[in-house]
């Protein structure tokens, strides 16, 4: 059994819904789309529902806050909506055909897709588009960045091979035995950031850890490198 209630404190208020279960204790959810749930016993009265959501309320209004953001952070994928690339929103036109496919033409991205009210699709067959795209775009910024290096860096070094991938926490990482990982999310950056966490790479080449033969080479190559990681900051 649910019903609807109104929380409230401070001027801020959320609704919530009470979910009688089997179960032994109260317990309090925020779910992903800012849902507030009380999930209780049968037994307990609502006027103890209701106090005992009071009691939380300020946490209830701070975990609701960071879930809306969160929401609000994560693309959709309908006609009309925005998205990233090298740094610029361009919006998506959706339309139905046998195959997916995207074209990215005239400041517009013109997908085609079997479905396309599925946002599952959708967004499928952006990934793919970003990702074959990363990869045409890492590897040309990687050899214009290993140019940047001076000739005896360029002598020493072979131009390292990249992989695209997700990461979570990171933009980019360089292996000892020289492999370059770039995130595919660096797609949607700015190109000066991309050059970046490719040349940051490049530098550990020479010096695997963030020392001071590390920042000297970066600085030699990049002496603007500190702008473009607050700029990748601002935008991630
Ligand atoms: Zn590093």
């Amino acid at each position: 059994m649910t019903d609807a209630r109104q929380g409230a404190t401070l001027g801020q208020s959320f609704e919530y819904r009470i979910k009688r279960q089997r179960r032994k204790t109260i317990a309090l959810h925020v779910l992903a789309d800012g849902t507030v749930e009380v999930r209780t016993p049968n037994w307990v009265p609502k006027y103890e529902l209701v106090d005992f959501v009071e009691r939380r309320s300020e946490w209830v209004i701070q975990r609701r806050r960071e879930v809306l953001k969160d929401l609000a952070n994560q693309p959709t994928f309908c006609d009309g909506q925005y998205h990233r690339f090298l740094g610029e929103m361009f919006p998506l036109r959706l339309s139905t055909a046998r195959r997916g496919h995207v074209d990215f033409r005239d400041s517009v991205f013109l997908v085609t897709l079997r479905d396309k009210d599925d946002p599952v699709q959708v967004s499928k067959v952006m990934e793919r588009w970003y990702r074959k795209k990363a990869i045409e775009l890492y590897e040309e910024r990687m050899f214009a960045c290993f140019e940047q290096f001076p000739d005896w860096f360029q002598d020493k070094y072979v131009i390292p091979e990249i992989t695209v991938r997700k990461m979570r926490r990171r933009w980019g990482s360089c292996s000892r035995a020289g492999e370059v990982t770039l995130n595919l999310a660096l797609i949607k950056m700015p190109i000066r950031c991309l050059d970046y966490v490719i040349v940051h790479e490049l530098c550990h080449l020479e010096a695997f850890h963030h020392g001071k033969a590390f920042y000297r080479l970066l600085a030699l190559v990049m002496p603007s490198w500190e702008e473009h990681e607050n700029l990748i900051e601002q935008l991630s």
